[in-house]
């Protein structure tokens, strides 16, 4: 994330947004845009190969109205 991007219209959810988003989702919630109040949309961004154990499973999360999106990875207990 740079300043570039910051000033190029992309409007980002704040952190705190972001995990209530993730955090909702991770109990298996849709979750709503905390903005909009409007149910999100949810896209699975397959890695390379499913099935394994270690492919990389990322989510993406998008308000259909404000555009704003969350793209985390999907397995849950990591922190980085
Ligand atoms: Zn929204």
């Amino acid at each position: 994330m740079t300043v570039a991007d910051m000033s190029a219209g992309k409007a980002r959810y704040t952190h705190a947004e972001e995990v209530a988003i993730m955090a909702a989702h991770s109990r298996g919630e849709v979750p709503r845009c905390p903005r909009c109040n409007v149910a999100m949309t949810t896209r699975s961004l397959g890695g390379g190969s499913f099935g394994l154990g270690y492919a990389r499973q990322r989510e993406w999360l998008l308000c259909p109205k404000c555009k704003r999106s969350v793209l985390f990875d999907g397995r849950r207990g990591t922190r980085n």
